[in-house]
């Protein structure tokens, strides 16, 4: 069974791909932080990884005051970037999924406002887009085995020893 950064390296080199499609209009980029929200769990096994990488900013460090990212510094860029979770590293590409509605499954899609520019996502062929699903599913295995079955979901911001925040 794979490991997380295994995972991670997988995923990667799957997103490189579209990330180099949809160059003209991806907006990404050090500073800026529109998805990087204060409402994200992730599931042991990547709070694991995040702990196992930075014990000394957990330990010891600030986070960013709520309404966005604990991880966030303040220059807005992310403290754990190289081992940060899944969810962070899909962001701002085309995203599509599938969802039962009315006993029929449906397509949706979805795009950073700021990526919006350019052909319209709903043109897109599906392998230009990143489908939510497959890699959850990864990750879910991999969460089941590594601890007994459990799904339970960690909040980012609780992985912090320290109750007070970064100051602003
Ligand atoms: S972990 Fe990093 S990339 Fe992910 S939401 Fe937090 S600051 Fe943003």
């Amino acid at each position: 069974m794979q490991k997380v950064p295994d995972l991670y390296k997988q995923l990667d080199a799957e997103l490189i791909q579209l990330h180099q499609i949809h160059s003209n209009r991806l907006k990404c980029g050090l500073g800026c932080s529109a998805c990087c929200v204060d409402d994200i769990t992730v599931f042991e096994v990547e709070a694991d990884n995040i702990r196992n990488n930075y014990k000394d900013l957990l330990e010891h460090g600030l986070p960013h005051p709520k309404g966005a990212c604990a991880f966030l510094s303040q220059d807005n860029s992310c403290r754990i970037y190289e081992h940060r979770p899944y969810v962070c590293r899909s962001q701002g590409l085309p995203l599509r999924w599938l969802e039962d509605q009315n006993q029929e499954v449906v397509e949706l899609r979805d795009i950073c406002p700021l990526n919006d520019e350019g052909r319209p996502i709903e043109e897109l062929p599906e392998e230009e887009c990143w489908t939510i699903g497959p890699f959850e599913e990864k990750l879910l295995r991999l969460q089941l085995k590594e601890y007994e079955n459990r799904t339970t979901r960690i909040a980012l911001r609780e992985l912090f020893n320290n109750n007070s925040i970064l100051p602003y």
